[in-house]
């Protein structure tokens, strides 16, 4: 596989050289009886890095988010999302399928939400609607091309919800990259919201692992609802292992991915057939349209696979690409190269 030059997602980052070795020499123990030490410093520093009282470890983002509705709802309610939401979307409804809530997604042209959108969604009590129980915040929001919240919007509407007994949850599965486009810390972008998701693995590189972060009371809860879920992982400090060098280490790295997104949108921009404005990328992630070229994106996919290089449609006229660790500026360019080769025949 390590020929490929593989932009579908940063999820296909490979662990590190030292992860690796951190991983063989990791200190573990039953961490369902909270004993392995390295699970513990992970939970640890992920609070403190979040200003937040307590930490969990989980095995997925999905599972992070999942918790963490299930701790800001209850039954019957409604989440109040972005319409293009990884948790209404990507996430097989977890949402109604364990805490018993549907989706009120709002439609936005960037996956940003601002609080005059949200406030015209909020249920009050009544006869026949279902109550909002949550608001939840995707940032940076993966399927809008990796956008990034700014920190007021984020703080009117932690402000707003707060002050009408409404809690809010932060899908930050990239909120470093988030951290490394604004130059602000991820503690102050994600200081109003109640519960915090990020995952360790995509841009930081980890195998696998996500971090849930809030009060001590909802992360004692939250590792009951873990357990519930089949998270209760015992040796697991072998992963949470990397998930401290990713923390510590790979959020530094992130704007060269950046860096990397912005010379391929411009270089996909100048492509005939092709249009995006490279001006919209913000972060990592790079979606394109692919409309006038006269082909597809699964056979532009399949083309670009029989050169070397991965790339995903999101629809049958749009696609993404994802910089990452694993494809710094060399591959980039080389992925570059094939895209012109595969769009131009059909451009001329
Ligand atoms: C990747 C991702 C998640 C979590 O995904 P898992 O594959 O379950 O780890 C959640 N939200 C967003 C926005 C993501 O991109």
């Amino acid at each position: 596989m390590s020929e490929w030059i593989d932009l579908r997602s940063d999820t296909v980052t490979r662990p590190t050289a030292a992860m690796r070795r951190a991983m063989a020499g990791a200190e573990v123990g039953d961490d369902v009886y909270r004993e392995d030490p390295t699970v513990n410093r992970l939970e640890e520093l992920a609070a403190e890095r979040f200003g937040k009282q307590a930490g969990l470890f989980v095995p997925t983002g999905t599972m992070g988010n999942t918790i963490a509705i299930k701790l800001l709802t209850r039954h019957g309610q409604e989440v109040i999302c972005d319409s293009r939401s990884h948790i209404l979307n990507y996430e097989l409804s977890m949402m109604a399928w364990f805490s018993g809530c549907v989706a009120r997604p709002v439609a936005t042209s960037d996956g940003r939400l601002n609080w005059s959108a949200v406030e015209r969604e909020i249920r009050p009590p009544g006869p026949h609607w279902a109550p909002t129980g949550a608001i939840e915040i995707e940032n940076t929001h993966n399927m809008a091309g990796g956008t990034v919240y700014p920190v007021e919007a984020i703080d009117e509407i932690c402000g707003q919800a707060h002050a009408r007994g409404l809690k809010v949850h932060m899908d930050g599965a990239r909120i470093f990259n988030a951290e490394a486009r604004l130059g602000v810390p991820a503690v102050r972008i994600a200081a109003q919201a109640d519960t915090i998701m990020f995952c360790l693995s995509k841009g930081l590189g980890a195998p696998s692992g996500s971090m849930l972060v809030g009060t001590r009371e909802a992360i004692d809860e939250g590792r009951l609802l873990r357990k519930r879920l089949g998270g209760g992982m015992r040796q697991v400090g072998v992963l949470a292992a990397a998930g401290l060098i990713a923390l510590e280490q790979m959020p530094a790295r992130l704007g060269e991915d950046h860096d990397h997104a912005r010379l391929l949108a411009e270089a996909l921009a100048a492509i005939p057939g092709v249009s995006l404005d490279p001006r919209a990328v913000e972060t990592n992630i790079v979606i394109f349209d692919v409309s006038r070229t006269g082909m597809t994106s699964p056979v532009i996919s399949a083309r670009l696979k029989e050169q070397g290089v991965l790339i995903n449609g999101i629809s049958p006229t749009a696609m993404r690409a994802v910089t990452h660790y694993d494809a710094g500026w060399i591959e980039c360019q080389k992925a570059i190269e094939v895209l012109r080769k595969v769009l131009a025949p059909v451009a001329a």
